[in-house]
């Protein structure tokens, strides 16, 4: 009796496990055609390069972004998808104007720092800024030296990344608060302006943006950053003479308000329709670069995934969605609109999108692309432990596509806004070593793109998209 039973346990597992090694050997030979098609087709290189080079910089508000929608609707309408749609929302209109001067009028030989308004800052007014110039290492100092020393002088947050830290958004981490935070910091003890140094580890001649904000209590003094170089140099200079003046003068200034929107597009699910697995990336990127590493990548990738369903005939049975998300450089409102719509607190009408009651919606997954176009090896995953563990059984199937890296962590700004209804939330992780040296700058162009690393990027978004459609998460 017992060995009948254990027999027919033996016979269970036996069917049990042949049909998983079956369904896993089903799995390679898709995720394997995936592959081929990814990185042999170059429709996503190609969009990529007409976005960097035919549109540019497209910083939310601008003619450029404007552009980058109407284009970006056109590819995924090119694409027979079975809903293509525009979302919109207001967003903020920053204009850098003319270029930003700031003068090291040195008694022997004066020179020109290259600098760049921080995003959102306010301008100087034609007649610009001269005063001393005082530099400080971090927030410690900056309290310690306190309004007395601080009082009518501009404050140059001299902070070098970390170049020991293996992972180089942590170095990023480190330092991107004195550009976010340095000059509203500084106005507290009544400075003129504040100058940082940018934040990348690179030592070369590019200023590095990037969005700041401003407390309503305090004075809105103007913000700017300077390269490494120059940020060394200055540094230098401030030895030889503590009592040096600068001039600065910026012409940027923040306009009403301007209407943009999110791009979406979707294969429907031919058995749960109401699941929905969202991929996107960016489509705004800073006005002084072209926006190909940040976040240019990140959106032709995510496009590509749904080219991949299409042209090998993968019928997912979930919904798969790509969201090209608006202003996430800015203030996310894109991605505040996106996530109003999922969590239906906003029924606002989407022209021509075709859904039904936004609330039956079920958000299961989320990825996000957005860091950099760079190899990617695996992805970070802000998930129950389950969801975490499930998607760690298909290790051994991407694997040999080199994605190996399954961690718990964070996400992304975008999809991040997702978290509420319990979304899995999950970031593309990708090779950081070069990202900084791009990132925010005039530096990310679309030369620094590999096409095989973008691709490898598009494989790898379309592949845990498939495991994801077929086994749920
Ligand atoms: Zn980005």
């Amino acid at each position: 009796m017992r060995f009948k039973k254990l027999r027919i346990l033996s016979s269970i597992l036996c069917l049990l496990s042949s049909s998983f090694l079956f369904s896993q050997n089903n799995d390679s030979i898709t995720l394997r055609h995936i592959f081929n098609e990814a990185l042999s087709d170059t429709t996503s290189y190609n969009n990529l390069r007409y976005l960097c080079m035919k549109i540019g910089g497209r910083i939310c508000g601008s003619p450029q972004a404007d552009q980058a929608v109407q284009w970006t609707k056109k590819v995924l309408e090119g694409m027979d998808l079975d809903t293509v749609f525009l979302q919109e929302m207001n967003v903020r209109k920053w204009v850098r104007g003319e270029e930003e001067v700031i003068l090291m009028p040195l008694k022997a030989k004066g020179y020109n720092l290259r600098a760049c308004a921080i995003g959102g800052s306010v301008g100087t007014g034609e007649a610009g800024i001269t005063s001393r110039i005082i530099e400080v290492y971090d927030f410690d100092e900056l309290k310690k030296l306190g309004r007395e020393k601080i009082e009518g002088k501009i404050v140059f947050f001299n902070h070098p990344a970390d170049p020991a830290v293996y992972y180089t958004f942590g170095a990023y981490g480190g330092v991107a608060k004195y550009r976010v935070y340095g000059a509203t910091e500084a106005a507290k003890y009544h400075a003129k302006a504040g100058i940082v140094r940018s934040a990348t580890l690179a030592h070369d001649d590019f200023p590095h943006t990037g969005v700041m904000h401003y407390a309503d209590t305090l004075e809105k003094i103007p913000a700017l950053a300077i390269s490494t170089n120059d940020a060394d140099k200055l540094s230098k200079d401030l030895i030889k003479d503590p009592d040096l003046n600068i001039f600065i003068r910026m012409a940027n200034s923040e306009q009403p308000e301007a209407k943009s929107y999110n791009v979406i597009g979707e294969i429907r699910g031919s058995e749960h329709p109401e699941e929905i697995i969202i991929f996107g990336g960016h489509l705004d990127a800073w006005d002084n670069g072209q926006g190909a590493n940040d976040d240019g990548s990140g959106v032709v990738q995510t496009i590509e995934v749904l080219r991949l369903f299409k042209t090998l005939n993968l019928k997912p049975k979930r919904t798969i969605r790509v969201v090209v998300f608006m202003d996430e450089e800015m203030d996310q409102r894109g991605a505040k609109a996106y996530a109003e719509y999922a969590t239906g607190k906003s029924h606002a009408p989407l022209p021509n999108s075709g859904f039904k009651i936004p609330k039956t919606e079920n958000h299961i997954a989320a990825i996000e692309a957005d860091r950099g176009g760079t190899t990617p090896f695996g992805f970070s995953i802000d998930a129950t432990d389950e969801q975490l563990q499930k998607i760690k059984s298909w290790k051994e199937l991407l694997y040999p596509y080199g994605i190996y890296s399954f961690e718990k962590g964070g996400s992304g700004v975008d999809v991040g806004k997702l978290k509420p209804l319990g979304t899995a939330l999950i970031a593309l992780v990708t090779d950081s070593q070069r990202y900084f040296d791009y990132h925010h700058s005039p530096n990310d162009t679309f030369d620094k793109i590999n096409q095989r690393e973008l691709q490898l990027g598009s494989f790898s978004v379309a592949a845990l998209v498939f495991l994801i459609d077929k086994y749920g998460l």
